[in-house]
């Protein structure tokens, strides 16, 4: 067996014996508990990270969410909150961020900057969206986007978490990014 399907057989016999339990997959058990504990790596360039400051103050609190505690350091994060404009020259900074954050992970591109180049993307050194270097799983649009539109991309990610297949490994669809390091 393998893990899920051994914990799968062992509460069907369990049921069968009259064992009152809840059924369900160690995925979505999981799931459940990595979706509800989610550590954002900062990355605020410009104004959206104010935003995201807001965020998680007393006001707002993304900790009643899970979101709990924003680290500093990409070792200890989940996901990445990519929060205001990314010129060519901080780009390689973000890629190997991303890069240093163990697997799982996540990203969230934060305001229009981020997004697509926003007020700038006709600007010769601000990348036109974080996707060129980053695989980006939700977009928060808005300039800057306000502290409940944040919490609500948020959700998101953690719904698009609930539905993955744990087991396995999570597949990241890697994208190819331009290679900023060897430039
Ligand atoms: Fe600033 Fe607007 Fe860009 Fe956010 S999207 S970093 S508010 S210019």
């Amino acid at each position: 067996f393998k893990d899920n399907e051994y914990i799968e057989q062992l509460v069907k016999k369990l049921h069968e014996g009259g064992v009152n339990v809840v059924v369900g997959s160690l995925d979505e058990a999981i799931n459940w508990g990595r979706s509800n504990s989610l550590w954002p790596l900062t990355f605020a360039t410009s104004c959206c990270g104010i935003e995201f400051m807001s965020v998680g103050a007393a006001r707002y609190d993304m900790a009643r969410f899970g979101f709990e505690v924003a680290r500093a350091s990409p070792r200890q994060a989940d996901f990445i909150m990519v929060a205001g404009t990314i010129v060519h020259k901080m780009a390689p900074v973000l890629k190997r961020l991303y890069d240093q954050m163990a697997e799982p992970k996540y990203v969230i591109a934060v305001g229009g900057c981020a997004v697509s180049g926003g007020p700038f993307k006709n600007s010769y050194h601000v990348l036109k969206g974080v996707e060129e270097i980053l695989p980006v799983d939700v977009y928060i649009p808005g300039c800057p986007p306000r502290p409940e539109a944040l919490l609500y991309g948020m959700m998101q990610l953690q719904r698009k978490l609930k539905v993955e297949k744990f087991f396995g490994g999570v597949n990241r669809q890697e994208k190819k990014p331009k290679d900023f390091d060897e430039e």
